[in-house]
């Protein structure tokens, strides 16, 4: 979970395995929990107020936004003398704000109808923002980055180490909604959506206390500092790498394909959780695996394994950059078309390799770390690939310099210039040119451009 792991990231590294030990020993000595209640039911007496009021009840929502990242940390006694009160103050009104930004609502900075709808829909434990910064949002402002949107890390991106692609997986003893084959099942199910698109394999083995990610359900106070609330609220929370803990919520009514609104539906939160097992942050697209609330009833990621909503935003960025065929004459405008499926089909494996070998990245054929974080980088919208011949030569790479031109490529069937040009080249601005700099400017800087 990534506001809270310095608690146990700064402890001395010998205490770390007493501490593993002593883990379920703490569980099983965990208080009775309360009666179950729906934890975030207090939002609704809260609806309409503003800045300058003071309501009863207020405090408990600075300590909802404190604890998904909203406002800014404490530890739990300061949280509690710090978020005490129950005045409506600008520090509140500007939590207030940037959740709404991160949930589409309407920036009003009031706990309006739609805003109290939301925060009581039931939801994932980890914050949404990490040390000020949103995991959600960062990606938002330029329309490359948001072709993969859907996959965010956290701030500081902890990883797996790259030599560590095999994955075991445990089970908790004890507190199980299911038993173990079901939930067994599930986990399989859920971790075989991860693995059939990023380079980690999963694999379950006997020994909890030895496998890398430990899957779990507790209740209440369960030892790690992160208590969960009973029924609703807060359904399940997991630890960043290395750490690689997910924790179910066990007060919550679970079920495999909820019959009811009133169930939830593990997979999908397993297959969430398990996301942040890997490094993944939450993403603002109510569609995406990663969005952090989840309705009761609801289910997502149930397609097959290989389909994942968004892919087919993936397949429109690589058929700009000419890794897929192009289909339309403008994409975006057309609704039907090999990239408007999720489906992770062979064109688009083979169209990833490609990539993956034109930016020397490992040829895995899958959304790895990596090559999401290489997508990510904003860059030129000149195509890579022309009419299936991959037009980058490896000595564009890895350089701020131009290098002599035998070492540059040339478009395929291409397009020179005609011989009787003798080599020389006119150039000249379009009047229609839009630019915050001066004319003069420009043609100094496009003339020491076409020097080099
Ligand atoms: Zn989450
Ligand atoms: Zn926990």
């Amino acid at each position: 979970m990534a506001s809270k792991p310095t608690l146990f990231f700064t402890w001395p590294s010998t205490l770390l395995p007493l501490f593993l030990f002593l883990f379920p020993l703490l569980i099983e000595s965990r208080p009775i929990p309360q009666a179950p209640h729906q934890a975030f039911q207090f939002i609704k007496k809260l609806e309409g107020s503003q800045k300058g009021q003071t309501i009863i009840g207020l405090h408990h929502l600075k300590q909802y936004l404190e604890k998904f990242g909203y406002l800014p940390h404490h530890s739990n006694t300061e949280t509690k003398r710090i978020y005490d009160d129950d005045s409506f103050d600008d520090l509140l009104e500007s939590a207030i704000k940037s959740y709404q930004h991160n949930f589409h609502l309407n920036i009003t900075g009031k706990i309006d109808a739609a805003t109290a709808e939301q925060m009581m829909i039931p939801r994932c434990g980890v914050p949404d923002i990490v040390n000020g910064k949103s995991g959600k949002g960062r990606h938002l402002g330029s329309t490359q980055l948001h072709q993969v949107s859907h996959y965010a890390f956290f701030q500081n991106e902890p990883k797996w180490p790259p030599s560590k692609t095999q994955l075991t997986y445990g089970f908790y003893p004890g507190n199980l909604v299911f038993d173990i084959q079901t939930l067994r099942s599930i986990c399989a199910n859920a971790f075989s959506k991860w693995q059939a698109v990023t380079h980690f394999t999963f694999q379950e083995i006997e020994d909890v206390n030895n496998a890398d990610l430990k899957i779990g359900f507790f209740s209440g106070d369960h030892g790690d500092g992160v208590p969960f609330d009973g029924r609703g609220g807060t359904l399940g929370h997991s630890f960043e790498p290395t750490v690689g803990w997910t924790h179910f919520d066990s007060d919550e009514r679970w079920a495999m394909n909820p019959p009811s609104p009133e169930f939830f539906d593990i997979e999908s939160v397993a297959v969430h959780e398990f996301g942040h097992l890997l490094g993944l942050a939450h993403s603002s697209d109510p569609n995406a695996i990663m969005f952090p609330s989840l309705r009761g009833g609801q289910r997502k990621g149930s397609q097959k394994c290989e389909t994942i909503k968004g892919l087919h935003q993936l397949k429109q960025y690589l058929e700009k950059f000419g890794y897929l065929p192009h289909q339309h004459s403008n994409t975006y405008t057309q609704t039907k078309g090999i990239e408007d499926d999720d489906s992770f089909d062979d064109l688009l494996e083979s169209a990833i390799k490609l990539y993956q070998q034109n930016f020397n990245l490992n040829i895995t054929g899958k959304i790895d770390a990596a090559t999401a974080e290489q997508m990510m980088i904003p860059r030129c919208g000149v195509p890579d690939v022309v009419n299936g011949k991959s037009v980058m030569g490896p000595y564009l790479l890895g350089s701020t310099h131009l290098h002599p031109i035998s070492n540059d490529s040339f478009f395929p069937d291409a397009s020179t210039w005609s011989p009787d040009l003798n080599n020389y080249l006119t150039y000249g601005f379009s009047s229609r040119l839009k630019t915050s700099l001066d004319y003069e400017k420009i043609e100094s800087i496009f003339a020491s451009a076409f020097a080099r």
